[in-house]
């Protein structure tokens, strides 16, 4: 009929029928599987969206029953998130317990009060680690914010105050108090607010210690008078008061050179065991991470009393090349998909050669910032066929390895030029 060009394709991504394991039929054209499950997964995802939307933030009961368990928070995460099995198992019970946390606390007469564990993720840059953060939030049934510690400092200094970490749990609240304080607040880059040196120092650390020392008093939980509109507190700006008792965080930090400090503590215990078998003698340096404990974290920075309120401590792993191929195409919005979507609406099916995938990726290793780092390789080759192709009379376009390098040399040399 009109849509001979299509016969052989799906409708929704473009492919060509030999690419699919099968097409399936309808009156204007044809879907593949993968599109099929796509949408069975949006419909999925919608259900589960109406049922937060029908537990408003701060309505004081929770159902346990209604509420994701810990497998299907993973399973949810998966979906985004390419490997770092062993974190977002860690995160999805601690989703799960700090649900069970606040059903307790609406039933005053339990004797056996479930503390809260917050939880401390480390992992090289680029790896996953808000990836995750932001993943949970669209599931979660409280209110929850990611915030940055590197703009944090000691109270009086030029910075924001530890506080206005809750200001942004509110805003998302929609300044609901009670909700907030059910709330989860996921703080990145906390390697930053380590202290400079081993020692305790008596000199100033504005952004270090002390910034550690207010983040204590919110971990502890205790009631903060928080500004409700951010930025420094204003003797004539009214305070919210919020108990930060039952909010759960999540720090997470790249920690860079901490390995250097896991070696170091594995091998004095190798060598105090007088243990001909040094069995962490050979260790890579990036399996060490799996290592970290409390005593590498105080010699990184962290005071002890932080540690003792980050009782979980998991690690990302740092990305593989298969890592980063599978996250390169695998996701639900991985980049390729993303791009082959966005050339089907132009009536264009865009394919990618293996070895253009491993070109690719290649080029995102030599740049060490994990996924990260892919985007930005994906825009400079894919620049030139979203500039060219949609004015052309094209159905079908590849990338290989060749237009990948081609690509990439051509856009080095403008940035050197
Ligand atoms: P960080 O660990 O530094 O917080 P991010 O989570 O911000 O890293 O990751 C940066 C980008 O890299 C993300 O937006 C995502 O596209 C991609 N990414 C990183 N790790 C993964 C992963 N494990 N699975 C899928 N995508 C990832």
């Amino acid at each position: 009929m009109a849509k001979k060009a299509n016969k052989g394709h799906c409708v929704l991504c473009g492919r060509p029928e030999d690419e699919v394991p099968f097409l399936l039929e309808g009156v204007d054209g044809k879907v593949c599987p993968d599109c099929v499950a796509l949408a069975m997964n949006m419909l999925r995802e919608n259900e589960l969206l109406k049922e937060t939307k029908a537990q408003p933030f701060g309505s004081p009961e929770l159902d346990l029953k209604a509420l994701p368990k810990p497998q299907d928070i993973k399973e949810h995460l998966d979906h985004y998130v390419v490997g770092q099995d062993e974190a977002k198992r860690y995160l999805s019970v601690a989703v799960y317990n700090h649900y069970k946390r606040l059903l307790q606390h609406q039933e005053p007469h339990d004797e056996v009060e479930i503390e809260k564990s917050n939880i401390l993720l480390l992992g090289p840059t680029g790896t996953g680690k808000t990836l995750l953060a932001k993943t949970i939030a669209r599931l979660l049934q409280v209110p929850f914010t990611i915030v940055d510690a590197t703009v944090l400092t000691q109270a009086g200094y030029v910075g924001e105050d530890i506080e206005s970490l809750l200001t942004r749990l509110l805003q998302v609240a929609d300044y609901d108090v009670a909700a907030a304080e059910r709330g989860i607040v996921f703080i990145d880059e906390i390697d930053k607010i380590a202290r400079k040196g081993d020692n305790p120092s008596i000199t100033r650390d504005v952004s270090g210690e002390g910034v550690q020392q207010g983040l204590l008093k919110l971990l502890e939980g205790s009631i903060v008078n928080v500004p409700p509109q951010g930025g420094r507190k204003h003797p004539d700006q009214p305070m919210i008061q919020v108990n930060t008792q039952h909010i759960l965080f999540i720090c997470a930090g790249a920690f860079d050179g901490i390995e250097r400090k896991i070696a170091h503590r594995l091998n004095t215990r190798i060598v105090g065991y007088n243990s001909p078998g040094a069995q962490h003698a050979h260790l890579k340096e990036e399996e060490l991470l799996r290592y970290v404990d409390a005593r590498d974290l105080k010699s990184y920075g962290l005071i002890p009393e932080i540690i003792g309120r980050l009782p979980i401590i998991t690690h990302l792993n740092p990305l593989t090349r298969e890592t980063l191929r599978m996250i390169l195409t695998e996701p639900r919005n991985a980049l390729t998909r993303q791009y082959t979507r966005m050339l089907a609406m132009d009536g264009i099916a865009l394919h990618y050669t293996e070895d253009a995938l491993d070109a690719i990726v290649e080029k995102t290793m030599e740049q060490k910032l994990g996924a990260r780092g892919l985007r930005a390789i994906m825009e400079q080759v894919m620049m030139e066929a979203m500039y060219r192709l949609p004015s052309e009379q094209v159905t079908e376009f590849t990338i290989d390895r060749a237009y990948v390098e081609a690509r990439l040399a051509e856009s080095q040399g403008v940035i050197q030029a």
